[in-house]
C-alpha cells in the first residue's frame, strides 16, 4: 500500500481535560466520518508504539522530560510551561504525549523504509512544543522529532510546510540553524495572534539563511487570498530546494468558524490546500508526503470534514465536495450533542478559484507576499519581484 494511515484509539488519551479546546473528540469524529464515507475501507491502520526517551531527546532536554513525568505528582512545573491554562497537567501526560510522537515517528519510519510513499497521522502536529517547555497545547514536538529522525535515516533535505493558523514556532526553532530543513509557515499575522512570532524577517540563522520562511496573513483572509499567497511563495521554493520528503502540518484552525483565530478559510479551501500539497509532493519530493494534523477547535462542524478530506487526499480517494454527510454519523453526533447544527455536506459551498499573484491587481495579502518574497527569494537565487519565479 503506497499510502497509509496511522491511527489507534489510544491516541485519544492525549486529553487536556475539562473544557480545554484541544479535545480529542475531534480525532474520534474524524475517523468515524472517514470510515462512514468509505474512505478507510480496506486500509490497514498502522498502530504506533510510544516513542522512547532517546527519541524524545531529539527535540527535548532531559530536564524537560523529567518535568513532564513529574508533573502529575507535583501539579505544575511552571519553569517548563506545565500547569498553565494552555498546558494543564493531566494524568498520563508523558505516556500519551510519547505515543503522539511515536505515531509520527511510525509515519517517518514507513517512508524511510520505502514501505509507504505517503502517510497521514491526524493525531500529530504538536508544532509549538519547545526544547525545554510546553506551549500552545503541545507537550512533545512530534514534527521536530520525526524530521530529526529522518535526517539520521537517509534524508538530507526535508521541507516542512505548516498551514495551521498559528506560526509553526517550535519546528522553526528546532531547525533555525539547520540548512537541511526548509520550514515554511503560513499563519495569521503575529501582531494579531499568539505566539506573536513568524515575521517575514525570520529567515534562519547564519549558515541557514533562507531555510526559515514565514508568510504572515492579515486577519479575515479567505480561501482565494490564502491560496494566492501560498502559490506565490511555496512552489518556487520547493522547486529550488528539491526536498526528498515533504512534511506538512495541516492544522485547520484557519477556518472561519474556528473559535481561537481570525482567518476565514472554508472546508473547501482546506481541501484545495491538501490537493496542492499532494501535487507538490509528487512534483518536488519524489512523491513522499508525511501529513500530520495540528490545531482545529470547531470540533464538530469543521475538523471532521476537513481532516476526512486530508485522509482522502493522501489515499487518492478524494471526496467530492457535495457528498452528503452520512446519516449514521450525523445521528451519532446528535445523540452526543443534540443542539449541534450540522452542515449537510462535505463542503461550505465556497469557491476556491484564485488569481495568481503578479496579475497587476493589488489584494490585501500582497503585502505579505512581497515581504516574504523579498526576505527569502534572493537567498535561494530567485527574483522576488518577478512573478515567473
Ligand atoms: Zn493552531
Amino acid at each position: 500500500m503506497p499510502a497509509s494511515v496511522v491511527w489507534d484509539p489510544a491516541l485519544l488519551a492525549y486529553d487536556l481535560g475539562g473544557d480545554h479546546p484541544f479535545n480529542p473528540v475531534r480525532l474520534e469524529l474524524t475517523i468515524r466520518l472517514a470510515t462512514e464515507l468509505g474512505v478507510l475501507a480496506d486500509v490497514p491502520l498502522l498502530v504506533p508504539e510510544p516513542a522512547i526517551e532517546e527519541e524524545l531527546h531529539r527535540a527535548h532536554s532531559p530536564e524537560y522530560l523529567e518535568a513532564v513525568k513529574r508533573a502529575p505528582m507535583t501539579g505544575a512545573e511552571l519553569a517548563h510551561g506545565l500547569g498553565t491554562e494552555d498546558n494543564p497537567v493531566f494524568a498520563g501526560m508523558h505516556e500519551s504525549s510519547a505515543l503522539v510522537v511515536g505515531s509520527t515517528l511510525l509515519a517517518a519510519r514507513r517512508l524511510a523504509a520505502g514501505e509507504s510513499t505517503r502517510v497521514v497521522n491526524i493525531a500529530g502536529g504538536l508544532h509549538h512544543a519547545m526544547r525545554d517547555r510546553a506551549a500552545g497545547f503541545c507537550v512533545y514536538n512530534d514534527c521536530a522529532i520525526a524530521i530529526d529522525w529522518l535526517l539520521d535515516h537517509g534524508f538530507d533535505r526535508v521541507a516542512y510546510v505548516d498551514t495551521d493558523v498559528h506560526h509553526g514556532d517550535g519546528v522553526q526553532a528546532a531547525f533555525y540553524t539547520d540548512p537541511r530543513v526548509l520550514t515554511i509557515s503560513l499563519h495569521q499575522h503575529p501582531f494579531t495572534l499568539w505566539p506573536g512570532t513568524g515575521y517575514a524577517s525570520e529567515v534562519g540563522a547564519a549558515g541557514a539563511e533562507g531555510s526559515s520562511v514565514n508568510i504572515p496573513l492579515p486577519p479575515g483572509t479567505r480561501d482565494p487570498g490564502w491560496l494566492r499567497a501560498f502559490s506565490a511563495v511555496v512552489p518556487a521554493l520547493l522547486a529550488e530546494f528539491r526536498p526528498q520528503v515533504l512534511v506538512t502540518q495541516c492544522g485547520v484552525d484557519s477556518h472561519e468558524e474556528d473559535p481561537l483565530a481570525d482567518l476565514a478559510l472554508s472546508v473547501d479551501g482546506h481541501r484545495a490546500i491538501y490537493r496542492t500539497l499532494r501535487e507538490l509532493a509528487e512534483k518536488h519530493a519524489g512523491g513522499r508526503w508525511l501529513a500530520v494534523g495540528g490545531g482545529g477547535y470547531q470540533l464538530i462542524r469543521v475538523v471532521p470534514r476537513s481532516w476526512t478530506h486530508l485522509i482522502a487526499t493522501v489515499l487518492d480517494r478524494d471526496v467530492p465536495p457535495d457528498t452528503p454527510l452520512p446519516l449514521t454519523w450525523v445521528n451519532d453526533v446528535l445523540r452526543a450533542a443534540p443542539s449541534a447544527e450540522l452542515p449537510a455536506a462535505m463542503t461550505d459551498g465556497r469557491p476556491t478559484d484564485y488569481r495568481p499573484w503578479g496579475d497587476g491587481v493589488d489584494e490585501p495579502v500582497d503585502v505579505a507576499i512581497r515581504d516574504t518574497r523579498r526576505a527569502v527569494f534572493p537567498l535561494h537565487g530567485l527574483d522576488p519581484d518577478d512573478p515567473r519565479d
